[in-house]
Parts: structure tokens; C-alpha cells; sequence
């Protein structure tokens, strides 16, 4: 290609955590080129192989274009064939059926599912749409499935969300734990700054726990493969380590920390009637906790030995010293990094707890290279599900739909009337799933996310639902996925740099990009659809009449008129948008709707230590950290010197708790809710692989990625397949209590399970691992336990 006709731009990359930055090509309306931004903080010139294909994921030969519908003899059916239509038919239909759910069934009765892969405006639009205007709570991100029990972690110790610490602690620490994350393929260049501080930095050391041993036990000096669970057995044992040999911070402990009990008995999340649920007896205590004493917390952990630990777990002794000493040693900054291993877990809200346990016992947090930190899956993770509130029980900067001072704000600066938005908590992800099967949810609408193959117990519990007579399912996706295909209607989405954007990345780093070429066909933004849809209601159809009596201002009014064409977000005139760049969500509306989007959604957070920075400051950046105040960003939370929130004097303050002081939690180990019994014997855990994102809709879609993984193998121990009469590439039927799938078996490569354990990447479309996960929740998160149930293996 001809370099002298491209026009470079940066952005950031569209699919995990991390945040890189990457810098694009475009020729002809069209992305040619990627490469990582030499500029970017995060990435320093680097992309992982997901990262340096960015180029070809908007072009794959089945990109949708245009809205289809489900039709028979020119009318919506059900079990129809999708036939093309125009955007105002779609849009016709789907508000009749949302003006017939909401009328004969209530707000409830729609819902409506995304993901961290919103733009911040996106969800927030979203968000904006379905709590105030529709008036429904039912609203989730995929967020829920990936890092909710990293939000109840964070909320229950301190108050309030996200890492205190940073990227920047990478380049500090002299001791890095894994704690159920394998970074070397999920979080790869990160996984390049740990290397580089492993191999650069004498004495320097890792440690990796997993329940099998992957790629990132490759760096390990410390590798511990545990029994699935025992991670709460091993991190008790750490803090049981820790009082017996005196090496907790007695100063940092008096002055920051208060110690609690949590409820035990709590229960997996199942349906009531399921008999797995049977030991739930606690369900209704499980966010709940009540005062302990250190010596008290010391009594509960006693029991926690090395001799238990190594015997429950399965990891040798002296590993287990060997990695409480690194918490213990003052002389040695820690660094503990974890993911799905441990938020993906029926107690994966406790075994957050649990590490911040440790790091607020010896007081190593909040400093450079001291840091509990939590790594997210998705782009905007942050930025969008978490920092905008787009939960069921969430509203934007931590606020709450349960607290009524928090609704009042937000409807004071959605200069809404009071009451708009209802107190009802709305359903989490796996409940929507089971309302749509029990037919409680008749409108539901989901956004870059593709649940039919990324949720758990999918042919019991998701499927039935979307295919219920009584449910209209709408799917706004760039490819016909698995969940399109199961959907009554699909709209075709922009992606990527087809429209203007924000993400937040895991170390709260808030980042933009410009829109920088046209989207194929009549594919739409998410954003544009949200707000082009919400001309179809009037107030009058959709709030009830005492709201409105009260209110006579908003009578007539569209959703539109009172959402999206009020106050901020139509301050700003298409002169804003700089000079050069296409925005067709502005052209479409007449007004700069991402700036005042942004700029209303940013008012929540300021004041609050949640401040971002304008919104022109973010193009003009590799983005910042929030909170920004006085224009500078905040390396680490609770420090002074460090975070402009903590009163002079302090030294640390944990100020999201009423009293400035962190919660430490006495847990107990507690068994998972299915095991490997005599029908089903064997661990299943699944998770992803470097080459692909997520379900694979984009990265399976490129060549280069797709020939690199075509398939998702089942990763098996060499005595396990000898015991089954299998081999390398035979193929293999699971079979849970939920489901069958066919695999290839794997007995080499990049995983080494151990016996009675088996590994299946959930990327590949055409195995759907999901139909065997168990649709077990953490009872305080909700977040889904994809780590671990019980399967059977037969050659065939
Ligand atoms: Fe970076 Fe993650 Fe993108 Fe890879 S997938 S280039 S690590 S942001």
C-alpha cells in the first residue's frame, strides 16, 4: 500500500483490559494497518497477536449490513425465515412490542443485556434509556458473568470500586502473585512488563496459583497447581501465617483497618428448586457482616495450617511458605494480580476479600509496587459497566438504585422529575435469563455482547428463553453469532473506529478515539441506535399518570425530547467535533452527542473521587486516570501525596468507608456447589486462549487467528486419556447434568491439566462449551462460576 496516502490516528484496542493503544491506518474509508503506539504508557509500542490483526476484524465476509426480522408471508413470526427490513420497520416493531410489555406486564417486563465492549456513552445512554425512560432496572453487562465479584470485593472492603493501584506498580513490585489468572494469554502485555521486571531486576519473583498449569507457569519460581476451591483454604493459611509469625503491620492495622465476620452457608446462586441449592441457609445474610476483634480474627484462622493448606489443596509445603513469606517479608513489594480464576467462583466476592485481607494486614497497598490488583476482561470493563453504572443495581460513580438519596441525584442531573427512576432492583444476568424462560421478560434487547455462547447452562436455561413464544429478543451485533442466530431480530452494529468512542481500561485509565471511517451498509452505532429508538415513546405511553400529573412539563413529551435533547447533552453543536473527523451520530442528531453524553454522566463523579477530566483533554491524551483533579491524574488511591482525596496528615485513607478504615473479613472455606462424583468425574474448567476474544465472533473471523486456533481443543492429562482409550486428536463427548458437546482431545501444548481435570476454551462457536457450565452464582455478585463443575468423558 502506498504510505503516503494513509492517515494515521490512535486508539485503543478493541478487545481486553489491558488498553493498549494502537495506532491506525485508514485509506479509502477503510482501516488497512495497526500497530502498537510507541507513545501509549501502557503498551510502549507493543500489541499481543490479537492486538496486530485489529486491521482485519471489521472486514469479514458476513458482516451484517442491514436489520433482519424473523417473517412469514410478509408479517414477524416467530419461527420465521430473517428477511431483510428497513430501520423504521425494525424499530416499529420492537416498539410495539415494548408499548405492549410495559402496558399489559409492567417495567419489568423488559430488559436488556451488554457489555464492557459499550463505549462509555453507549452504556450510558443505555442505561439513561431503560432506568429513567422505560423506568426498568433491567439492565445488566456481560460485566456481571466476568468481574462482578471483583465490585462486591472492592465495595465490601473499602467502600468503593477499582484498584488503588496501577500499571505503574508493575516497574515497583519485586514479587508478583497470580492468583487465578494466566496474564501470559489473557493480559499478554502485561504479562511483557512482568517479564521484563522478572528478568531485569535480580531477585525479583512469581508466583502462580491455578487450578492447572498454563502458559504464565512458564515465569513462575513459585508454580502451585491447587485442588479447584482451595484457594480460600491457601489464602486463610496466608493470613494464619502471617499473625503466627508476627509479621502483620500492628500500626497500619490499628490505624486503617477494622476487622468483620461474613455469613457463611450462603448458597450457589441456583434456582430455588435446584437440589445443589439445598445448603443455602444463609442466603438472605450473605451481604451482611458483623464486628470481630483481631484476636478473634486470629482464633478463625488457627485452623488454617500449612499442614491443611498443603493437603487441601494439593500444592506442596514448602511452596506454600514460600509464598507466605513474600507477604510477610517487609523488605519484598507484592504485587497480587487475579481475573476469572478467582471472580468466576461461587465464592468469588470472599476470595477478593481474602487478598485484600493479606495486603492490608502487612500494609502493603496503596504504594508503588504494594498492590492488590484486580485485571478486568473486557475493554471497558471500567470504563463503561463499572464506572457508568451499568448494572441492575447500579447507578454512574458507585451510586445505588437501592438509596434513595442516589436516585434523587441521578434524576436531579438528568433533570428528570423525582421518582422517574423506579427502587426496584433490576434483574442480574442469570436471572434474566430464567424471567425470559419463566416468561416474566417479554422485550429483551442485547448489545455487544453474545450471551447464547458466552453465558453458563445455555441449552436449559438461555435458549429456552430467547425462543419463548411469549419473548421478542433483539440482537444488535457486526456478525451473525450464535445469539443472533437465536434472536427474533437483528440490527446490524457499527464497531470499532466506525464511530467515536471511549474505554476504560483496568487501571482506570479513561481513553478516546475518533471516529475514522463510515460503517458498511446501514450498519448503525449502538449508540445511534439507543437514542434514534427512544423518538418512538412518548411520556405519556411509557410513565405512569401520576408521575406526569405531577410533572405536566414532560406530558407529550418523546423520550428523546426528555432523555438525549435536554439540558447537557445537546450543549454541544457539530463546530466542537475536531477538524477532519466524521461523526455520524452528530450528523443524525444535529447536536455532538458523545461530548454531552460525556459531560452530563461526568458530573456524577466530579467531587466524588471520581473526577474526570474534560472531554476534549482525553482526544488530545493516551488517556488518564481517574480521578483527575486540577488536571492530574491519580497514580495511587488512599495515599497521601498520591491521591488528592486523602486529608494532609492521614498517611492512608480507605475514605469510601463512613470511618476511613478498610473491613478485613473472616471467611471460611467453603465447598463447591458440584464436584466429580462417580457419574461425571472430572473438573471442568473453561476459559479463553491468546489468539481469540471472548466468543470469537471477531478474531475467528481472521485468517491468520482462525488457522493460528481453529478449534477449542479438550486439554487432558496423557494418564487420563490412557485410562479413556483416547488419544491425542480423538474426539470425545462431555456430558454434564446440563449438556453433551464432541471435542478433540489435547494432551500437549501450551496446558498441562492435572489428572481428573480437563480445560475447553469457550471461543469456538461451533463447540459450545457453555451448554455444560453450570449456571451456579456467587450469591453476593451474582457473577457465574465458570471454573468448575462436574463432566464425564466418553471416546467415541
Ligand atoms: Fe493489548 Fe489486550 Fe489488545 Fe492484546 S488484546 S493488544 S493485550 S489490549
Amino acid at each position: 500500500s502506498d504510505q503516503t496516502q494513509m492517515e494515521w490516528n490512535k486508539a485503543p484496542c478493541r478487545f481486553c483490559g489491558t488498553g493498549c493503544s494502537v495506532m491506525v491506518a485508514t485509506k479509502d474509508n477503510q482501516v488497512v494497518a495497526t500497530h502498537g503506539d510507541i507513545k501509549a504508557e501502557v503498551n510502549r509500542g507493543l500489541n499481543c497477536v490479537k492486538g496486530y490483526f485489529l486491521s482485519k476484524i471489521m472486514y469479514g465476509k458476513d458482516r451484517l449490513t442491514k436489520p433482519l426480522l424473523r417473517m412469514k408471508d410478509g408479517k414477524f413470526d416467530k419461527n420465521g425465515e430473517f428477511a431483510e427490513v428497513s430501520w423504521d420497520q425494525a424499530f416499529d416493531i420492537m416498539a410495539e412490542k415494548v408499548k405492549a410489555a410495559l402496558k399489559n406486564h409492567g417495567p419489568n417486563s423488559v430488559g436488556m443485556f451488554g457489555s464492557g465492549q459499550w463505549t462509555v456513552w453507549e452504556g450510558y445512554a443505555a442505561s439513561k434509556l431503560y432506568k429513567a425512560g422505560l423506568r426498568s432496572n433491567n439492565i445488566d453487562p456481560n460485566a456481571r458473568h466476568c468481574m462482578a465479584s471483583a465490585v462486591m470485593g472492592f465495595m465490601r472492603t473499602f467502600g468503593m470500586d477499582e484498584p488503588m493501584g496501577c500499571y505503574d506498580d508493575f516497574e515497583h513490585a519485586n514479587a508478583f502473585v497470580l492468583w487465578g489468572s494466566n496474564m501470559a494469554e489473557m493480559h499478554p502485555v502485561l504479562w511483557t512488563r512482568i517479564t521484563d521486571r522478572r528478568l531485569s531486576a535480580p531477585d525479583t519473583q512469581v508466583a502462580v496459583l491455578s487450578t492447572y498449569e498454563h502458559r504464565s507457569f512458564e515465569l513462575a519460581d513459585i508454580p502451585m497447581v491447587f485442588t479447584p476451591h482451595t484457594d480460600l483454604v491457601i489464602l486463610n493459611y496466608i493470613a494464619n501465617y502471617l499473625i503466627e509469625n508476627d509479621a502483620i503491620d500492628k500500626d497500619f492495622v490499628a490505624k486503617h483497618t477494622n476487622f468483620v465476620k461474613g455469613a457463611e452457608d450462603i448458597g450457589y446462586g441456583l434456582r430455588p428448586t435446584n437440589p445443589l441449592e439445598a445448603r443455602a441457609k444463609n442466603a438472605e445474610k450473605a451481604n451482611t457482616w458483623e464486628p470481630y476483634s483481631l484476636e478473634q480474627f486470629a482464633e478463625f484462622v488457627k485452623p488454617y495450617t500449612l499442614a491443611r493448606a498443603a493437603k487441601e489443596s494439593g500444592v506442596p509445603a514448602e511452596r506454600l511458605e514460600k509464598l507466605a513469606k513474600l507477604y510477610a517479608d517487609p523488605n519484598i513489594r507484592v504485587m497480587s494480580l487475579w481475573t476469572m480464576g478467582a471472580n468466576q467462583h461461587t465464592r468469588g466476592v470472599w476470595v477478593n476479600n481474602l487478598i485484600y485481607n493479606i495486603h492490608l494486614l502487612t500494609g502493603k497497598i496503596s504504594q508503588p509496587g504494594n498492590s492488590p490488583f484486580s485485571l478486568t476482561g473486557q475493554p471497558s470493563a471500567c470504563g463503561t459497566a463499572r464506572e457508568v453504572g451499568t448494572f441492575a443495581h447500579r447507578l454512574p460513580a458507585d451510586m445505588l438504585i437501592a438509596n434513595p438519596e442516589h436516585r434523587a441525584k441521578a434524576e436531579k442531573i438528568w433533570k428528570l422529575p423525582a421518582g422517574a427512576i423506579q427502587d426496584q432492583l433490576g434483574f442480574h444476568a442469570v436471572l434474566q435469563s430464567r424471567k425470559l424462560k419463566d416468561g416474566e421478560i417479554k422485550f429483551y434487547w442485547t448489545q455487544v455482547t453474545n450471551n447464547m455462547q458466552a453465558g453458563p447452562n445455555v441449552m436449559e436455561e438461555i435458549l429456552p428463553g430467547w425462543r419463548n413464544p411469549e419473548a421478542f429478543v433483539v440482537v444488535s451485533d457486526v456478525y451473525p453469532t450464535v445469539s443472533a442466530q437465536a434472536a427474533d431480530l437483528i440490527l446490524p452494529s457499527a464497531m470499532w473506529v466506525e464511530k467515536e468512542g471511549a474505554y476504560g481500561n483496568a487501571e482506570r485509565r479513561t481513553q478516546f478515539w475518533h471516529q475514522l471511517v463510515k460503517a458498511p451498509g446501514d450498519a448503525k452505532s449502538d449508540l445511534w441506535q439507543l437514542v434514534e429508538f427512544s423518538k418512538r415513546f412518548t411520556t405519556d405511553e411509557v410513565w405512569p399518570a401520576e408521575l406526569l400529573d405531577k410533572n405536566p412539563d414532560f406530558k407529550g413529551k418523546t423520550l428523546f425530547d426528555v432523555l438525549f435533547a435536554n439540558g447537557k447533552v445537546n450543549a454541544f453543536g457539530k463546530e466542537d467535533i475536531a477538524e477532519g473527523y466524521a461523526n455520524d451520530e452528530a450528523d443524525a442528531f444535529g447536536f455532538y452527542l458523545q461530548k454531552g453524553l460525556f459531560e452530563e454522566y461526568a458530573e456524577f463523579g466530579r467531587g466524588h473521587a471520581h473526577d474526570l477530566a474534560d472531554f476534549d483533554t482525553y482526544h488530545n491524551s493516551r488517556g488518564l486516570r481517574w480521578p483527575v483533579v486540577d488536571g492530574k491524574e491519580t497514580k495511587w488511591r488512599y495515599a497521601e501525596g498520591h491521591d488528592p482525596y486523602v486529608k494532609p496528615g492521614k498517611g492512608f485513607e480507605f475514605y469510601g468507608k463512613p470511618d476511613g478504615k478498610a473491613l478485613i473479613f473472616a471467611l471460611p472455606y467453603e465447598a463447591p456447589p458440584e464436584a466429580p462424583d462417580a457419574d461425571f468425574p472430572f473438573w471442568l474448567c473453561t476459559g479463553r486462549v491468546i489468539e481469540h476474544w471472548h466468543t470469537g465472533s471477531m478474531t475467528d473471523r481472521v485468517d491468520e487467528l482462525h488457522k493460528a486456533v481453529p478449534q477449542a481443543l479438550v486439554y487432558m492429562h496423557p494418564d487420563d486419556a490412557k485410562k479413556l482409550n483416547v488419544r491425542r486428536g480423538s474426539e470425545v463427548m462431555l456430558t454434564t447434568r446440563r449438556g453433551e458437546m464432541r471435542g478433540r482431545v489435547e494432551t500437549r501444548g501450551r496446558n498441562k491439566v492435572p489428572q481428573g481435570l480437563i480445560f475447553v476454551p469457550f471461543f469456538d462457536a461451533k463447540r459450545l462449551v457453555n451448554k455444560l457450565t453450570l449456571d451456579a452464582t456467587d450469591p453476593i455478585s451474582k457473577q457465574t462460576d465458570f471454573k468448575k463443575c462436574a463432566v464425564k468423558i466418553e471416546a467415541i
